[in-house]
């Protein structure tokens, strides 16, 4: 059967000739990565991947409903002690479309002291992964993001040793929302909003940084938190600007870039009950990256 040679084909190929090579366990690949993964592909591709982190808590509740007006999926990074607390808005960010991903349960600086011991580090892991992965759907993909964005080295293979959070994409970073950054001039160039209501600037003030720096990069994956009072309005801020602008919207799983991380077969991580080698390759919505 003849295909059209696009990019979705070739993704598609590409999954394809990955399932095929999959083998035994042994085989498989690590998904955890030595180093922090710093590569969206989204740059300049007038596509941004919206990742609240740190939720859920009751202000939560308003960023849903600001997202559900404006019809944008999105990844929220998920700390296991808030979860803990507010199960029924977990239950909900994944009801309502939204990817969850795991940003561990204690929200703790994973430094050097978790590699000397190893079962802190993955209990850090685990306590999140059993409470959204009975959440998911089959074909979501689990990524995680590393409290404060640190990262050692040997975190990784203790990780990949685990028979369940080998199954996971990450450390991932951001490409949008890290710090505040003015222009000679005095106009915000940059913001992060955990920084902008520290210092209390408005939702509106915020949004302008985080609407330049996305307009200047053309896209990426934009850092913002789902607990604060502001949440919400900085979303209304942000997003029907970048609409208006015909910027698409991704969920972290709808990205080719990250595919190169997972382990062959991982589409079916979440539905092990099927047969990895008959599971067919998922394609990337491809379309939406020009
Ligand atoms: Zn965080």
């Amino acid at each position: 059967m003849k295909k059209a040679i696009g990019i979705g084909a070739l993704v598609a190929a590409m999954a394809a000739a990955t399932l095929s090579a999959s083998a035994g366990p042994a085989d498989r690949l690590a998904l955890f990565q030595e180093k922090t993964i710093f590569h969206s592909g989204l740059l300049h591709n007038h596509t941004v991947a919206l990742t609240f982190d740190d939720g859920p808590n009751a202000h939560t509740g308003e960023l849903l409903d600001e997202l559900k007006k404006l019809n944008v999926k999105a990844t929220f990074f998920i700390v296991g002690r808030m979860a803990h607390r507010h199960p029924a808005m977990l239950a909900r960010i994944a009801a309502e479309g939204h990817l969850l991903a795991n940003h561990s349960a204690d929200h703790a600086f994973l430094g050097s002291s978790y590699d000397a011991a190893p079962q802190k580090l993955l209990n850090e892991l685990r306590d999140v992964d059993d409470q959204i992965r009975p959440l998911m759907r089959p074909g979501d993909k689990l990524y995680f993001r590393a409290p404060f964005g640190a990262w050692k080295f040997a975190h990784a293979p203790i990780l990949n040793n685990d028979p369940l959070l080998r199954d996971y994409v990450g450390p991932i970073y951001w490409d949008i929302g890290g710090d505040i950054t003015m222009s000679r001039d005095g106009y915000v160039m940059s913001a992060s909003d955990w920084t902008c209501w520290r210092k209390h600037w408005t939702a509106k003030a915020c949004g302008k940084g985080y609407l330049r720096e996305i307009r200047r990069k053309d896209g990426g994956v934009v850092l913002m938190h789902a607990i604060h009072t502001n949440s919400a309005a900085l979303v209304a801020e942000v997003v029907p600007a970048l609409i208006e602008e015909g910027y698409d919207f991704v969920r972290l799983d709808e990205m080719p870039a990250y595919r190169q991380f997972e382990t062959p077969g991982a589409a079916s991580a979440l539905a092990r009950a099927t047969p990895p080698k008959t599971a067919k390759p998922e394609l990337v919505r491809v379309s939406t990256l020009k």
